[in-house]
């Protein structure tokens, strides 16, 4: 490598990027519950979606289970930042669980926007993705109500008793440009069509798009660490390719970057999912300045201060 080549070679870190409050004060939550009551802690679904957080907290004795039925009579479960239906509250109180609910206040705000349209008679078009389990417990707080729209075709097929009556909300982890799409769709359907009260789509999400957004017509590779799972990383991918990143790839760890997809690179963007812990991206600099992109710039496009409070179920036991 030439040194003229070499000193071409730098990275766009964008910030904000990685753990969001939400994340945070569940990843804490699970911790605490080790801490106080000592493994085994079960957990529903993954607490939050990433490989690295999820291994660390098995090895320190968390369960991961799929059901709440899988967690013997009288133990301790946690359910995951994403959110659980009415339907699973009433089984855990059934099996005489001993439950911490670690629901983000923000996928909560959504499940109490649905219960208030569904009271108010409204038919709900919720858009998200087929499968994920934000979706799930936010329909069944009125399944009857509760349509899911993910791809244009749930448009075409969407049905309502009272076209004056129907209101769309969001999962909180989309692509805010896709999701306004899909409401530009529906609207043409029905026109009377009523917008949430506040913006579902989170915080944090929304500004790591903004900040992958500013970066990305600059960059020849955008690198997202974020696992496969995880909605809003794998949204975050779409978007920087969208805004003029020439390739962009989401990977778990540094070791899964592929050496091809440097190749006549000069500026590679750096970023994180909301549920990948910084040191996942610090792995990642240090990976990349072995290879000679060392010289580092932060774009930032927003200062976070937003954290919440423990669930409540741990305040009570003092922190
Ligand atoms: S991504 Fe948003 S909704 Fe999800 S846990 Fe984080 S703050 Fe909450």
């Amino acid at each position: 490598m030439s040194a003229e080549s070499s000193s071409t070679k730098r990275v766009l870190l964008a910030k904000p990027r990685g753990y969001c409050a939400g994340v945070d004060r569940a990843v804490i939550a699970v911790e605490k519950a080790l801490e106080l009551y000592g493994p085994p802690v079960y957990v529903r679904k993954e607490i939050v979606h990433n490989r690295h957080v999820v291994d660390t907290l098995r090895e320190r004795g968390v369960i991961f289970v799929e059901e709440t039925s899988e967690v013997p009579e009288g133990e301790l479960v946690v359910f995951s930042a994403h959110g659980v239906s009415p339907a699973v509250h009433a089984e855990a109180a059934e099996r005489n669980l001993r439950t911490i609910d670690a629901t983000c206040p923000l996928v909560t705000k959504v499940h109490k926007e649905v219960n208030r349209f569904a009271k108010d008679d409204y038919d709900i078009l919720l858009i998200g993705h087929e499968g994920h389990e934000e979706v799930e417990g936010t329909s069944g707080e009125a399944p009857e109500r509760v349509q899911l729209i993910d791809t244009a075709s749930d448009v075409a097929r969407a049905e309502v008793r009272d076209p004056s009556k129907v209101v769309w909300l969001s999962q909180t982890t989309l692509s805010v440009d896709e999701t306004m799409e899909r409401v530009e769709q529906l609207r043409e359907r029905f026109p009377e069509l009523a917008d949430p009260p506040s913006d579902d789509i989170c915080y944090a999400t929304s500004n790591r798009q903004v900040a992958v957004k500013a970066m990305a017509a600059e960059c020849d590779l955008v690198l997202v660490v974020g696992s496969k799972n995880s909605s809003n990383s794998k949204r975050l991918v779409e978007v920087a390719l969208q805004a003029g990143a020439r390739a962009a790839h989401l990977v778990d760890f540094a070791r899964e970057v592929d050496q091809a997809w440097l190749e006549g690179a000069n500026t590679v963007g750096v970023t994180s999912g909301a549920s990948v812990p910084d040191v996942l991206v610090m792995d990642l600099l240090k990976w990349l300045a072995d290879r000679g992109w060392a010289d580092v710039s932060e774009v930032t496009t927003a200062n976070e201060k937003i954290s919440f409070a423990l669930p409540r179920e741990l305040r009570k036991v003092g922190q």
